[in-house]
């Protein structure tokens, strides 16, 4: 075809694969991502390019290609020993700790990075296979700091837009990385780099003017005579959806069953995935010191706490679990009493229509991240509060706190604070509570997720057409 598409491409597709006797079921995955890049991929002949979730044998790769095909998808098909080297190991065991600063938790191994290179090469091959002149690409997130200038190499008038979802660290701790030039040099290949945050945008513009022979003013880069432009695109929700949920006959029946199961008791929510970067540990420790320090509030709360299990093939994961269950088990065994538990810990992952029930009906959200890229547990909560009750405590780490001022903002190391300020709201006044969720649920609304897809692909354009009138 010689009609210009777009080529999403990322290291997972939108779609979840399960083998059911004998035959591949296929579903497109809901979160928020897919959602806003649904409007991208499933138009016309674009396309996206990802891995596909599971390990396919040679023999039935055509029969996954076909299913997948039909619905503007493009495998990138991986082997075990990748999937270990290149995504648990560089994506997962360096780059994800050393970008939330966790130093300390990196293992710079020689052999994740060969596959590492290797496998943003796989990405590029597919890629290539698949591109016309005049295409848009798109690449997302950190496991494909390469890919950028891996196609550029190929192709070097082709369009790139990228946009990592991960904190981008502060020079001190990027430089720290044995292959900083490389994987600088990897993300020049865009035309267009976004991040969440403006921070995050200062630390690669740093990074990249002292890594790399490029010219720096303002927030473009001259690197091989081309003008690249960085620049932050905080990433929203589908605001509307999560409203909608609100009005859904089986979220109603889950709130009646939650609130009759926590009559009386202020309910705290807590949703993360299994992670070190989340502070699910500070957290309860924080909440532990309050049930000490104030005997007053025992048999007045209930800490609901939702961990969704992840990589959980990752030694400092499974450490991490073991803790939080040890931890938890503590409290609940010193401060329960005959008919009250303080917490109420899931470890597994919940429908869209139970979280929808839980978000609308706990009477605080307590978010508090070492370090988060957006977060958009927090995002979902207060778009959730149809009432425009509630209150929410969010870490001033999280990417997210730049955005809604009017949460009740904290350092989550300050575990005094922290504690100081759960007792806040708790007792926030009803209408201090709709002033501040009023002006949350503007922003969210506003800034959701179609607006981030299309502020980021007119920006692309934009970049590309300034280019190409210089030359
Ligand atoms: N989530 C989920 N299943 C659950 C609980 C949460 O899919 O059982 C979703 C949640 O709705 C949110 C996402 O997981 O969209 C977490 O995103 P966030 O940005 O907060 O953190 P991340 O996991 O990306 O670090």
């Amino acid at each position: 075809s010689t009609i210009n598409k777009t080529i999403i491409i990322s290291n997972r597709l939108p779609v979840k694969i399960t083998e059911e006797n004998g035959e591949y079921q296929l579903s497109t995955s809901e979160g928020g991502l897919a959602t806003g890049l649904g409007s991208v991929y499933k138009e016309g002949n674009n396309i996206w390019i990802g891995w596909p979730g599971i390990e396919v044998p040679d023999e039935r790769k055509p029969e996954v290609i076909k299913k997948l095909a039909a619905h503007n998808l493009i495998p990138v098909f991986l082997t075990a020993e990748e999937i270990n080297f290149y995504y648990e190991g560089f994506s997962n065991e360096i780059l994800w700790p050393v970008f939330h600063y966790l130093v300390t938790y990196a293992k710079f191994d020689e052999v994740y990075w060969g596959f590492y290179r290797s496998v943003n090469e796989k990405f590029r091959d597919t890629l290539l296979d698949n591109l016309n002149t005049g295409d848009t690409i798109w690449v997302h997130d950190y496991q494909l700091l390469l890919l950028p200038c891996l196609i550029r190499f190929e192709q070097p008038d082709v369009t790139i837009g990228f946009f990592q979802h991960i904190p981008f660290p502060s020079f001190e701790i990027f430089r720290l990385i044995p292959w900083r030039e490389q994987l600088i040099e990897g993300m020049l290949g865009a035309d267009l780099l976004g991040f969440h945050t403006f921070d995050d945008a200062r630390h690669f513009l740093s990074a990249a003017s002292r890594l790399s022979s490029s010219n720096l003013s303002d927030n473009v880069l001259v690197y091989k005579n081309r003008q690249i432009v960085v620049e932050a695109f905080p990433m929203g929700i589908d605001s509307d959806k999560f409203e909608e949920l609100t009005r859904n006959e089986k979220v109603a029946k889950y709130v009646t069953s939650f609130k009759a199961s926590l009559k009386n008791l202020k309910t705290i929510l807590t949703i993360d995935r299994l992670d070190y970067s989340k502070g699910i540990l500070q957290r309860l420790q924080t909440f532990e010191l309050l049930l000490e320090k104030h005997p007053e509030y025992i048999g007045k709360l209930a800490l609901y706490m939702v961990v969704v299990p992840s990589r959980d093939t990752v030694p400092k994961y499974k450490e991490l679990k073991d803790q939080i269950d040890q931890v938890v088990g503590n409290i609940n065994a010193r401060f329960r009493t005959i008919n009250w538990v303080p917490i109420h810990y899931f470890y597994r992952s919940f429908s869209i229509e139970f979280l929808s029930a839980i978000y609308s009906t706990a009477d605080i959200c307590l978010v508090t991240p070492m370090r988060d890229g957006m977060n958009l547990v927090s995002k979902e909560y207060v778009a959730s509060r149809t009432n425009e009750d509630g209150v929410l405590i969010l870490s001033e780490m999280a990417g997210a706190s730049k955005e809604l001022n009017d949460a009740l903002i904290v350092n989550p190391n300050n575990i005094v604070d922290t504690m100081e300020t759960i007792i806040k709201a708790i007792n926030m006044p009803l209408e201090e509570q709709i002033t501040r969720m009023k002006s949350m649920r503007a922003i969210v609304r506003k800034f959701n997720v179609h607006r981030w897809v299309k502020n980021f692909m007119d920006k692309l354009s934009e970049v590309k057409s300034k280019q190409e009138s210089l030359l």
